[in-house]
């Protein structure tokens, strides 16, 4: 095989190169790592393409000294491709990164959250009156991952301040780990979105695209009155498919269960429908079990 060095420097001096191209190629032969390429590399390369793998060097040089707007985040390598040198792209350090997070956030939903609940972790999960809660998040996950049957969320109940929404951003992250995606929603946000929804017809959209994560978590369940349409056709219809599907789903509320069942019988009007609130808590009953948080309020503590 002929030496490609000598026929590039040969190249180099042919007489229809401008000026300005010869002297930025012969930089570019010079510089260390188009040197380590072509000696590594140079029984490989189609020694008659020469005019082409010289314009990849220029290329990659050219690119390893100044990024422009369209290799931003990126750094060039030379690579022979099908016997040509040409030049290929990587994201560099920082657009991984940014690719990691992106990936992240697409299965790690936040719903009108607070974005710290990203940071939530069960190692930090500790104190007095947490300990059945933990133990049964843990539960949780290793049944999910281990066990084909249905595994039933937690219903977080307690007061304001224990935790509960720490508690299920934890969970969250430990199954992203496992590669399981989460969707946590603040369910009294959502519900004032899915009523601003109806005039633009896209509620039943918005309900499809909920109702069916791999694991739902509904946060602060019961904390505002609920029209009958947010219970029964929003709230209603994703437990009903979730159940159907056997999907794992959490909440958390201030109420117990009874509580809840309580406060879902009586509608924004005032008027008492106790049958549509018990046929919600039937489906809140098979798809979660009830855990009671207590310990110190942690909201004025940091
Ligand atoms: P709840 O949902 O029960 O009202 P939160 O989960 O919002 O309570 O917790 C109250 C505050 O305490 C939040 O600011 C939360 O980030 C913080 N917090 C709760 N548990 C922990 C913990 N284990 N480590 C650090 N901060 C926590
Ligand atoms: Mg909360």
């Amino acid at each position: 095989m002929e030496n490609l060095g000598s026929r590039l420097a040969e190249y180099l001096n042919s007489k229809n190169l401008t000026e300005d191209y010869r002297r930025l190629l012969n930089s570019a032969l010079n510089d260390p790592d188009v040197q380590r390429f072509l000696k590594e590399n140079s029984d490989r390369i189609n020694p008659n393409a020469i005019s082409t793998s010289a314009a990849s060097i220029y290329e990659f040089y050219n690119n390893k000294r100044h990024t422009s707007e369209l290799t931003r985040g990126y750094y060039p390598k030379l690579i022979v491709n099908n016997h040509n040198i040409e030049v290929a792209y990587y994201p560099n350090e920082r657009t991984q990164n940014r690719e990691k997070r992106s990936q992240y956030e697409s299965g790690f939903v936040l719903m009108d959250m607070a974005p710290d609940i990203r940071r939530a972790k069960l190692d930090d999960y500790d104190g007095e009156g947490r300990q059945d809660a933990l133990a049964k998040a843990l539960d949780f996950i290793d049944n999910y991952l281990h066990q084909d049957s249905f595994t039933p969320g937690l219903y977080l109940a307690g007061d304001f301040g224990v935790g509960k929404t720490y508690l299920l951003g934890a969970i969250a992250n430990e199954l992203f780990k496992h590669d399981v995606h989460t969707t946590l929603m603040h369910f009294p946000t959502f519900a004032v979105e899915m009523k601003d929804s109806i005039g633009q017809n896209n509620v039943l959209a918005k309900v499809n695209k909920i109702k069916g994560a791999d694991i739902l978590m509904l946060d602060d369940i019961g904390a505002d009155t609920m029209s009958s349409w947010i219970r029964d056709e929003v709230l209603g219809v994703i437990l009903q498919y979730r159940m159907q599907e056997n999907l794992p789903t959490f909440f958390s509320s201030n109420f117990s269960m009874k509580e809840l069942e309580q406060h879902l019988a009586v509608n924004q009007r005032g008027e008492e429908e106790p049958v549509k609130a018990k046929r919600i808590m039937e489906r809140v009953k098979y798809l979660s079990r009830e855990v009671i948080v207590t310990g110190e309020n942690r909201r004025f503590k940091k």
